[in-house]
């Protein structure tokens, strides 16, 4: 029994040490330890030898089991690491990695960037305010009276009786003139959010929102700025026109319209064939306005005006229907 044991340990180490694959050493596991495995066969007969060789014979076994199962660890070690070793060399580590395609700016935020940046040049700082805001800031103060059009349920969303997301960036106005005194030049860019949807709107937008107060700004500054911008986004050669309007907020107020980029003012489909087509409001800042945040009417006078950005870039770039801006579409977001 004692020479078959050693005589198993023989051959199973001098297997292991001949070995050069880890299927290799799985299979010389199976053939020595496992249910049918040379050792464990022989285990089996150990009830057979005289009662005292037993104990001997049982420990020379645990301890040879013990011995193969060591040399099997540390084979099968030695051999994963050579594989992983040669897996690595068969690669080309020179090969340049695979490139993730680079995201782009929106086309709406990237017309908004153009926007606040030229207004910058002309000293207007940026201001931001809520999107939730208070009937106050969003009408009240703005001079647009409880029986107005433009509160009807069906153009604002209520969030209860006083609180509602903005329909325009003018509550910011309000907001930036009870914190700072005259003079002032600000844009307030951001989302507003009416009840409409079709080709022209969605329920939420961009706007962009300016004010200028000081002492002795006439609507000839209006009329100066509001082209000077124009004309840097749309093209040095764009025909400006100012309409006389009606806005709750503005004194006298005014619509501007660009010439037509699409017809160039000839008349087609996009402008009606009237050869204009309107970009902004604005108007001189209402008396009223200036009462509700405590400005001197007399001392101070201003302008404001307003312009959607989706609506800029639709006529900056020729694009027929809003909701391509919202639909994610990376074919249409691509061109920008
Ligand atoms: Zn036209």
């Amino acid at each position: 029994m004692i020479d078959r044991l050693k005589e198993i340990r023989e051959r199973a180490l001098s297997a292991i040490e001949a070995v050069s694959t880890s299927e290799d050493i799985d299979k010389i596991r199976t053939d020595f330890l496992g249910r049918k495995g040379a050792l464990t066969m022989l285990l089996r007969g150990l009830g057979a030898i005289p009662p005292d060789e037993r104990p001997k014979a049982g420990q020379l076994a645990n301890a040879i089991k013990g011995e193969i199962e060591e040399a099997l660890s540390g084979k099968s070690g030695i051999l994963s690491r050579g594989e992983a070793a040669s897996k690595i060399a068969g690669l080309d580590l020179t090969l340049p990695g695979r490139r993730r395609p680079v995201g782009s700016l929106h086309p709406v935020t990237q017309v908004m960037a153009e926007i606040a940046s030229i207004f910058r040049r002309m000293g207007f700082a940026v201001a931001i305010g809520p999107e939730i805001e208070s009937d106050f800031y969003n009408f009240e103060a703005l001079n647009i009276p409880s029986d107005h059009p433009a509160r009807d349920m069906q153009d604002t969303f209520y969030v209860d009786e006083k609180i509602l997301l903005r329909t325009h960036t003018s509550p910011i106005q309000v907001r930036t003139m009870q914190r700072c005194r005259p003079p002032l030049r600000i844009i307030a860019p951001g989302k507003v959010y009416r009840c409409d949807s079709d080709v022209t709107h969605t329920p939420m937008f961009h706007q962009v929102e300016g004010l200028m107060v000081d002492r002795h700004v006439t609507f000839a500054d209006l009329k100066g700025i509001l082209t000077y911008f124009i004309q840097d986004i749309f093209g040095s050669d764009t025909q400006v026109r100012f309409r006389p309007s009606f806005f709750p907020f503005t004194e006298p107020s005014a619509e501007v319209d660009i010439q037509c980029v699409m017809c160039r003012g000839a008349g087609c489909r996009v402008c009606s064939r009237t050869g204009w087509l309107e970009v902004l409001g604005a108007g001189m800042v209402h008396p009223q306005v200036f009462r509700n945040v405590g400005y001197d009417t007399e001392e101070f006078s201003g302008f404001a005006f307003g312009l959607g950005v989706e609506r800029i870039a639709m006529l900056k770039y020729g694009i027929d229907d809003i909701r391509l801006f919202y639909e994610n579409d990376l074919r249409f977001l691509n061109q920008f």
